[in-house]
């Protein structure tokens, strides 16, 4: 007779996976801007969420805001920081001494981008610089191998990019897929997905790097659909339309309660329908509010590990 499986014998690992939670931040720009960014942090830190991202410059112009950020994170909360960092605006040299400085700091997480290019600029290879996401991936992966010793208490996690829409620079979602599988084959542990606004887009785009071999998970990003000059600006951005019946009734929206309960509302079906799809968790671009990301949570009810609650190892503020 074979032994009992490790799931049967075990209950407590059998039945549904918990969620994973975790926001974006970015570094703020003003010192009005930092005080109100510490009461977001403090908010979301009660949330208990498996990490916070902080963005990164592409042309490295916030870098010291963005390591003072992950520092503080570090050192005066509770939260895992997951460092984006970008091979434009960097040759390859600093950016591993980049990856060497944030592992010396604690960090654990890297979410590995391309960056994007200025106005019109054309992908190119450059001597000593890095063309792609992957090959950042790469590079981390060496810098974590020469400092095995030091990391024997784990290893790095490394992120990536993933695109439920069509890279607005990709001939195609087949091609994107492609680039995921690549980013995966390079070391890429988990992607988190640009932002969308349709459910489908998820969906598809889980199905089509299920079927390329892609098995990382791809959390998918979202973000607070509560205002329509951000869905606008983000949708130019990222080469994604917003739902017009969404932009029309935020814009016919008396006031900012209601436009907050219409977009919390949309939120709220587009990261269900994204977990009823297969989603292991939730990344919420909190835009450094914390307003309407916990209303979204709130309404969420995601399913969520146990832990005990931390308190704050310090609060410097
Ligand atoms: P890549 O994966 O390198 O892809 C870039 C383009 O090159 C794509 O069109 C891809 O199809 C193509 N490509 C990639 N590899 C190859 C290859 N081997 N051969 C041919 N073509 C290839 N930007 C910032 O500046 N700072 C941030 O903090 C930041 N955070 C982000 C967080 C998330 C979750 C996401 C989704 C995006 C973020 N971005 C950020 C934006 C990102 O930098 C841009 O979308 C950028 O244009 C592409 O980055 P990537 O990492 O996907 O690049």
């Amino acid at each position: 007779m074979s032994p009992p499986s490790l799931l049967q014998a075990h209950p407590k690992l059998s039945g549904t996976a918990p969620n994973a939670l975790s926001y974006e931040l970015y570094p703020p720009r003003t010192p009005a801007a930092l005080a109100n960014l510490w009461t977001t942090i403090r908010e979301l830190e009660s949330t208990n969420p498996d990490y916070v991202s902080v963005t990164y410059g592409a042309s490295g112009s916030n870098r010291n805001t963005a390591v003072e950020l992950l520092n503080r994170l570090l050192t005066e909360t509770t939260l895992r920081p997951l460092a984006h960092l970008t091979c434009v605006g960097n040759t390859a040299q600093e950016l591993a001494a980049i990856v060497t400085d944030l592992l010396d700091h604690g960090v654990r997480g890297i979410l590995a981008l391309r960056g994007d290019l200025p106005n019109g600029a054309q992908p190119q290879h450059r001597p000593g610089s890095l063309t792609y996401a992957q090959d950042l991936v790469e590079l981390i992966r060496r810098v974590e191998q020469r400092r095995t010793a030091l990391l024997c208490a784990g290893k790095v996690a490394v992120g990536v990019a993933a695109y439920p829409k069509k890279h607005p620079e990709s001939p195609s979602e087949e091609h994107d897929v492609e680039v995921l599988l690549a980013k995966q084959r390079s070391g890429a542990d988990f992607a988190i997905t640009q932002v969308f606004f349709h459910p489908s887009e998820y969906e598809e785009l889980l199905a089509r790097a299920r079927r390329a071999g892609v098995t990382i998970p791809l959390i998918p990003g979202v973000m607070p659909l509560t205002s329509v000059r951000r869905l606008q600006r983000l949708g130019t951005l990222a080469g994604v339309e917003p739902s017009p019946d969404l932009v029309r009734a935020l814009a016919a929206a008396d006031d900012d309660g209601e436009r907050r309960r219409i977009g919390v509302r949309a939120t709220v079906d587009l990261a269900r329908a994204a977990l009823d799809a297969g989603a292991p968790g939730i990344h919420l671009y909190t835009f450094n509010e914390h307003g309407a990301a916990l209303d979204v949570l709130d309404k969420l009810q995601l399913l969520r590990p146990e832990r005990p609650r931390s308190v704050h190892r310090q609060s410097a503020l």
